[in-house]
């Protein structure tokens, strides 16, 4: 149940990173343009489009400096990588310790198997003593049966 939990923690954490990289990239690529009166930023090509006025308000956009929401952007992927590598250390230290209970369920089982195989054994051992015997029995009767003749 705790892994499963940590492992689906842990892919939603990479997908968070992987939005938070392509959000970065975005940003860093793009030039964006900002309409103070409403707080709406726009893509270049929005922007454009409506003449570099916000089609909100009509108020002239102006240029976003976006250097600073790229920078947090880029600490938050640190914080989250940060978060992964945590995760999967935790979901490793569970995955030993299954795998140490899983290997003492093993150990468990064999000795389980040798002791039952070792019952077996004796008990073919028992029958085929018996049988041994009778073969021996029938074989000198016919011994004596032969020495008759
Ligand atoms: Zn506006």
């Amino acid at each position: 149940m705790v892994y499963l939990f940590l492992d689906f923690k842990f892919r939603q954490e990479l997908c968070k990173i992987e939005s938070l990289k392509e959000k970065a990239t975005r940003k860093k690529a793009g030039k964006f343009f900002y309409c103070a009166n409403c707080h709406i930023e726009y893509e270049e090509e929005d922007s454009l489009v409506h003449n570099y006025t916000c089609p909100e308000c009509g108020e002239s956009l102006s240029l976003k400096d976006n250097s600073e929401e790229i920078r947090q952007t880029d600490k938050d992927i640190e914080k989250l990588r940060e978060v992964l590598v945590e995760v999967n250390s935790e979901i490793e230290v569970i995955e030993a310790k299954d795998q140490k209970t899983r290997n003492r369920k093993m150990k468990a089982e064999q000795r389980k198997k040798t002791k039952e195989r070792a019952a077996r054994k004796k008990e073919r051992e028992k029958i085929a003593n018996k049988e041994k015997k009778k073969i021996v029995a029938k074989k000198s009767k016919k011994k004596i049966k032969k020495g008759k003749k």
